[in-house]
């Protein structure tokens, strides 16, 4: 049977429950337990697929088609496991599938109500990952913050699941903040001890309190903690702020965070966590060798979280290269052909983002023109795919006007059009063409080579696709779609041969790739931007061979 390991939050939001999470589910599997990570969300939307970034950030695909909340990429890219539907559930999930159940006749005269129909729920879809024998720990990361209303169901069937299971099967980790008052040179307990008495009201006594501070705790300030929320003091865990996110799962080893939570579990503690690959990563990263500068350009820039996997899968890539990226913010909004070159000096590649709508779109062409007409590496990514392929066409082929039909449907060449199947739909809420599809290389392409296989299997997230009207013409010009889907003949990939790097994917790579297993794309696409950069240093009259300048 499985355990189970509930993550709350009090005092407030952004304390980094999912990387709390996500660090005591690898320092688990490291010790050879198979783990898993959920997450419930307290909103009323049905998944996080109709939100804007601004809203809630990047919105997470899984190898099923679930959109679901960005978390579950670090669940992803720390545990090197795919995630499902399962893993993200939220109070739209939980209430479409009661409602549903009520019309069906299913509650056979009964009144529904939170307690027991909703919780019944929640309790469901928290066993449900524990029942399929696959797991023998499960950790629950519970949305929001302690205190919030729409929170008070998730509580409340933690503390059920708690006596129906026992507490040598479950335990309750709280993350709270312990700040630190500059005047009174203080971290302050208090709104700590405010947050564990809330959850104590609702009937949920936390077995484990993480502190997140900015200041060194010293060991009275735990036995404080310790003292006023009841749990002993080896149980008060210190979580200072770190200068990566990776480093979180060594210092809460450091902490005991993965033993403590075994001893209460009574699971015995019979290894040392594998954590040797994780280290060498960690060394890279921190002490890289070469620099480049990276411009993503995007729309949603001024937001870190919009374009989250992206920014991580520049971080593997970056340290499998032994390279530090500096990822410089352009918004597509701000680029005219006037200032073109301007925003784009200095930066060795370009990473064209994905989006909805025509805000910012030519900036996004007028980029992806210059990279081409440049030879500076550039990677885009669904949308970014979709302007290389109609920057080719107006500036390539002269098709004057071609667009996507998403930004202009009465454009005269409609290069990019809407796929067959989503003419028919009318909703929003997870009818994009969505999850893994299998896509098959040509043989000899550069792509190819970059994954070194024959056919890969890549996640979408879209409606619009590649015209095939257009196919012919663009090759005779000279790009090649060097992936396809095998069944349905769609263009996932094109490139251009003899640019230094010029790969555009209407999926989206960055949802694959992890600490243990980076991107293959990403990867090379930052050893061309270090090649590219290595090039600019040498000065053109006393350029040396390709072969000398990248020893690599
Ligand atoms: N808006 C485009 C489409 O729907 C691209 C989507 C994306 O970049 N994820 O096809």
């Amino acid at each position: 049977m499985a355990k189970y390991i509930f993550v709350t939050g009090g005092v407030t939001s952004s304390l980094g429950k999912g990387i709390i999470a996500a660090s005591l589910a690898k320092l688990l599997q490291a010790r050879g337990l198979r783990v898993t990570i959920q997450k419930f969300d307290p909103y009323i939307n049905v998944d996080p697929g109709t939100l804007n970034p601004y809203e809630h950030g990047e919105c997470y695909v899984t190898e099923d088609g679930a959109e679901t909340d960005l978390d579950l990429g670090h669940y992803e890219r720390f545990l090197n496991h795919p995630t499902s539907q399962a893993n993200n559930v939220t109070t739209g999930k939980i209430y479409q599938t009661v409602i549903n159940k009520e019309r069906e006749g299913a509650y056979l005269g009964k009144t529904v109500q939170v307690i027991p129909h909703i919780t019944d729920e929640i309790k469901r879809r928290i066993l449900i990952l524990g029942n399929e024998g696959h797991f023998d720990i499960v950790i629950t990361e519970l949305g929001g913050t302690v205190g919030d209303i729409e929170s008070l169901p998730y509580i409340e069937a933690v503390r059920q699941l708690q006596w129906e299971l026992g507490n040598e099967n479950c335990l309750v980790i709280h993350l709270t903040l312990i700040p630190y008052l500059k005047a009174a040179k203080e971290l302050k307990t208090k709104p700590t001890q405010h947050s564990v008495r809330m959850l104590s009201e609702n009937g949920v006594h936390p077995d484990v309190i993480v502190c997140r501070t900015e200041e060194p705790m010293y060991l009275d300030l735990k036995k404080k903690i310790a003292l006023f929320c009841n749990v002993t003091v080896d149980s008060v865990i210190e979580a200072n702020d770190v200068s990566t996110i990776y480093e979180v799962p060594l210092e809460m080893l450091r902490e005991r965070l993965d033993t403590i939570c075994l001893q209460k579990l009574h699971i015995p503690v019979t290894r040392d966590p594998e954590m040797s690959r994780w280290r060498e990563f960690l060394d890279k990263l921190k002490y890289p060798k070469s620099r480049v500068t990276i411009g993503l350009i995007g729309k949603y820039v001024e937001l870190q979280d919009a374009y989250k996997s992206i920014l991580e899968s520049f971080i593997h890539a970056g340290a499998m290269n032994e390279c530090k990226v500096v990822v410089q913010n352009v918004h597509s909004e701000f680029i005219t052909s006037e200032n073109v070159a301007e925003k784009l000096a200095g930066l060795d590649g370009l990473l064209v983002a994905p989006g909805f709508g025509p805000r910012g779109i030519e900036g996004k062409i007028m980029a992806i023109r210059y990279a081409r007409e440049h030879q500076i590496p550039f990677f885009g990514i669904c949308l970014g795919m979709q302007c290389a392929v109609i920057e080719f066409s107006r500036n390539v082929l002269g098709l004057a006007g071609a667009h996507s039909t998403e930004m202009n449907p009465d454009s005269p060449y409609p290069v990019i059009d809407l796929m067959e199947e989503q003419k028919k739909i009318t909703t929003k809420g997870g009818t994009m063409r969505l999850g893994a599809y299998p896509c098959e290389l040509t043989p000899g392409s550069l792509v190819q080579k970059m994954y070194n296989r024959s056919s890969i299997s890549e996640r979408h997230r879209h409606r619009y696709e590649f015209n095939n009207k257009y196919l012919h013409q663009m090759e005779e010009a000279g790009m090649v779609a060097s992936g396809k889907n095998p069944a349905t003949d769609l263009v996932e990939i094109i490139e251009l041969p003899g640019h230094p790097f010029f790969v555009g994917t209407q999926f989206h790579p960055e949802l694959k790739s992890t600490v243990e297993k980076p991107h293959p794309l990403f990867v090379e696409f930052i050893r061309a931007a270090k090649g590219f950069s290595e090039k600019k240093k040498v000065p053109t009259s006393f350029a040396l061979p390709e072969s000398v300048v990248h020893p690599d």
